[in-house]
């Protein structure tokens, strides 16, 4: 028989990602919070650049000293010094933008899923009440509540029940949107841009990115911590043989027909870890926020990585939404006013944030022309 778990909440959060876990610390001072994933534990996944001024946002919420103590305590560093961006982007020669200047200081080249786990960690000791494994089964609006079900698994299984009355749903579940994909929400594509990537051993003593345009797309490396290196690719997937993406050594075969990478992997040694081809696309759902819900993160909307502000951007929009939640009174959520003022103003923000990222995407997109006549470039530009 199944075991089953009903709780009565102010807010439940679908994903305990970047987006779940920052607005779950944010609101579980005020508010009583669920936070639900569907993985016991973060996986590795690619996305390791953390902006300088993410250290606004982690030290507004008191998470600044911990990613940094944990350096401390193993006398390692868990994350690398973020210290700038060299591109060969238009031209053959370098632009660099060097971070030693900037007033936040430097950014991380982060361990993602220690960064994760993190995040998780901080979320259960400031109260929130968390579960994981549990995935998101079903969610209907009934009586001004939602009524969330989810499972450690599919349907079917013998793990337990979780049933949830919530005032108010985020849909932080990613590009997969799932909460407002089950209440019918759609979601727009704006490209097809995927990005394969790996990771193998760094050999190299350049502690920089390094972004380098192709005539299929563009390249990207950098070290991660563990001295550990990512490469990847991101192109679209009509323009490159699955064989290539699939295969280690024609992958790599491709890498070095670009100077830089062919430069950055002269001393590559075979050791690869892992091997992962995803979506990078450009896409938004059609609705952001609607009757006590809202998306947040990539569940809202997702960038094109050549922005690196995928996780800012998460967690930039988790403490905009908990600034509209406490503006006027915290418990105030289940009126009428409040939900049609918060609904309003947080498409606003996320409205406006999405016609400059698409100025922005735009505008460097047309600063490379040297193969301006190949499908890669001519759809964006
Ligand atoms: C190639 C590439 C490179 C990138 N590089 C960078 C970078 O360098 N810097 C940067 O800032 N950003 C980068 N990004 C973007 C960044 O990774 C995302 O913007 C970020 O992960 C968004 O966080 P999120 O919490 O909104 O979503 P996610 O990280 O996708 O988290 C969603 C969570 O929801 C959970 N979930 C999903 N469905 C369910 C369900 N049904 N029930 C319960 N839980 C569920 C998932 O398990 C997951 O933990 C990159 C993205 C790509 C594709």
């Amino acid at each position: 028989m199944k075991a089953e778990i009903n709780k009565e909440v102010d807010i439940a959060i679908i994903g305990g990602g970047v987006a779940g876990c920052t607005a779950a610390i944010a609101l579980a001072g005020s508010y009583n919070v669920v936070l639900l994933d569907q993985t016991d534990s973060p996986p590795k996944r690619i996305g390791e650049c953390l902006p300088p001024a993410t250290r606004r946002i982690l030290k507004q919420l008191d998470l600044l000293e911990g990613l940094d103590s944990t350096l401390r305590a193993t006398n390692q560093s868990q994350h690398l010094k973020h210290i700038g961006t060299q591109s060969y982007w238009g031209n053959e020669q370098a632009y660099i933008v060097d971070l030693l200047r900037n007033p936040d200081g430097f950014g991380w080249h982060l361990d993602r899923q220690a960064f994760e786990i993190y995040l998780r960690e901080a979320a259960l000791k400031r109260g929130v009440n968390c579960f994981w494994p549990a995935k998101l089964q079903s969610a209907n609006f009934e009586d001004h509540r939602w009524s969330i079900t989810a499972t450690a698994q599919d349907k079917g299984s013998n793990d337990p029940l979780y049933h949830f009355k919530a005032k108010f749903v985020i849909d932080a579940s990613g590009r997969q949107s799932h909460f407002a994909r089950k209440i019918g929400i759609g979601r727009q594509q704006y490209d097809k841009l995927i990005s394969c990537w790996l990771t193998l051993p760094n050999l190299e003593a350049n502690k920089m990115s390094t972004i380098s345009a192709s005539e299929i797309g563009w390249w990207y490396s950098s070290p991660l911590p563990g001295n550990k290196r990512i490469l990847a690719l991101q192109t679209d997937p009509d323009l490159i043989d699955r064989s290539t993406l699939n295969d280690v050594d024609q992958f790599f075969r491709l890498a070095k027909t670009n100077r830089e990478m062919a430069t950055l992997l002269q001393r590559n040694s075979s050791a690869i870890g892992i091997h992962q081809t995803v979506a990078a696309n450009s896409t938004r759902l059609n609705q952001v926020a609607g009757q006590q819900w809202v998306a947040l993160g990539d569940a809202a909307m997702s960038f094109d990585p050549l922005s690196s502000q995928g996780m800012f951007n998460a967690m930039a929009n988790a403490i905009q939404l908990t600034e509209l939640m406490m503006e006027s009174d915290p418990k105030s959520i289940l009126k009428a006013e409040s939900l049609k003022e918060i609904q309003t103003s947080y498409t606003h923000q996320l409205d406006r944030i999405w016609e400059h990222y698409n100025r922005h995407k735009r505008m460097y997109y047309r600063e490379e022309m040297r193969w301006k006549d190949s499908a890669f470039w001519k759809r964006r530009h």
